[in-house]
């Protein structure tokens, strides 16, 4: 169903939606040389352009109104220009009240999760952005789709492959598109390691370095198995693979993987403290990555042939910082990740084009992360057989 417009019925199907016609050629060229087969791109269009409005802003629902729908998601939808805020669904009235004063949210927009599956007759709701904890992510991307909404869905996609799987299944035969929050891929220093490798500036690839971490407070889900799926790795490994593949721009073809001591055994009962691995990958390329909820980290640094590359921080909203062997800084306009993320995802929908992170990706991803936790129980190297 996806990018099977040619140009001049996707140009109709833009002037049915309200583009302006003159801003077309941009729009449509952008999105068409976009593919899942070339993951690993910096892609075309990562800065919405300013001069395509369609004539309503496509409506976005908030499920789960915790820390980063508040301070990101929140405030980003108020700089989109391709979707707005329209609905929020929350199991605390208190928060409907706050969020309904704030950002001017009809009552009929307001859901709570028993009545949210009537969202199927809200046409001002496009977009169902589910924002919870990651062992509510496939029942409520299933539900949003079982709703006629697209999807985009928080890291980690789910706890499980088999869940990932169904993600994508419920959204195809709704005929609705599945995109995973990595924000990253919208981010100009991130994607300037994309582009390092690309252009070969420092030569072939020969090692990565991802690594992710910090303290953590006690009593929260996300050291509650049950609701996290797993420890950091769930929440902050995600970082280092996705970093890894797409600063290596292949698939990788085995990991080994070690879980860390655990120095608070009471604080992570149920879940890993720390974990590390080692992604290998063709042409003996290697990354190795380390994740952990007790230490403070935040690397995705690339060696090559003829000198390195790294961030530092690489995965923050803002104050990202990236140096090469050659002395170069870099510097990058501030953007809003998230903003640009979601009207990025906005014109997927306005265009039937396939998101640059689909959910196929986030299936991906889940692949790893599942093999990683096999490696580090069994001790043993896994392989990987369809990746995608
Ligand atoms: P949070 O704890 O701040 O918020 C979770 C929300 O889910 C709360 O509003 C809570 O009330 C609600 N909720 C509903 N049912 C719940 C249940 N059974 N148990 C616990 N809470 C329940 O978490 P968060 O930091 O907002 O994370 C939410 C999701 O967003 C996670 O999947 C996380 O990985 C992801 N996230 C992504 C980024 C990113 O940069 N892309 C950053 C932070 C969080």
């Amino acid at each position: 169903m996806h990018n099977n417009l040619d140009p001049l019925n996707r140009r109709k199907f833009m002037q049915r939606l309200g583009f302006a016609a003159l801003t077309l050629p941009t729009v449509s060229h952008s999105f068409a040389t976009r593919s899942m087969d070339k993951p690993f791109q910096t892609g075309a269009a990562n800065t919405p352009d300013d001069t395509a409005q369609p004539a309503r802003k496509l409506g976005v629902a908030l499920v789960g109104l915790g820390g980063y729908s508040t301070d990101q998601l929140g405030p980003a939808l108020k700089e989109t220009k391709l979707c707005e805020l329209k609905g929020i669904v929350t199991g605390s009235p208190d928060k409907a009240q706050k969020w309904k004063k704030k950002y001017a949210i009809d009552d009929k927009n307001i859901y709570d999760y028993k009545n949210f599956d009537t969202i199927i007759n809200n046409p001002n709701i496009d977009i169902v952005y589910v924002v919870l904890p990651n062992a509510l992510h496939a029942e409520y991307t299933v539900r949003a789709a079982g709703a006629g909404k697209h999807v985009i869905c928080e890291k980690p996609m789910a706890v499980k492959v088999s869940e990932a799987e169904q993600m994508i299944e419920a959204c195809k035969k709704a005929d609705r598109l599945l995109s995973i929050g990595y924000r990253l891929h919208f981010d100009p220093y991130n994607l300037q390691m994309i582009r390092y490798r690309e252009k070969e500036t420092f030569g072939n690839l020969r090692k990565v370095y991802a690594k992710d971490g910090f303290k953590i407070e006690p009593h929260v889900w996300r050291l509650d198995k049950q609701l996290a799926g797993g420890g950091p790795l769930m929440d902050l490994g995600i970082y280092c693979v996705q970093g890894a593949l797409y600063t290596t721009g292949t698939l990788p073809v085995a990991v080994t993987a070690q879980e860390g001591e655990k120095t608070d055994p009471e604080k992570f009962s149920e879940v890993e403290q720390s974990i590390s691995w080692k992604l290998e990958f063709p042409h003996g390329v290697i990354a190795e990555c380390d994740c952990s909820y007790s230490e403070e980290m935040n690397l995705l640094r690339a060696e090559a042939e003829k000198g390195w590359f790294a961030l530092e921080p690489a995965y923050e909203y803002k104050g990202l910082s990236g140096k090469t062997s050659t002395g170069e800084n870099m510097k990058f306009p501030q953007v809003n990740q998230q903003a640009l993320q979601m009207d990025d995802f906005a014109r997927c929908v306005l265009t039937k084009s396939k998101s640059k992170v689909p959910g196929e990706m986030g299936l991906r991803d889940m692949k790893i992360l599942m093999a990683i936790y096999e490696s580090a129980r069994t001790g043993k190297r896994v392989s990987f057989e369809h990746l995608g």
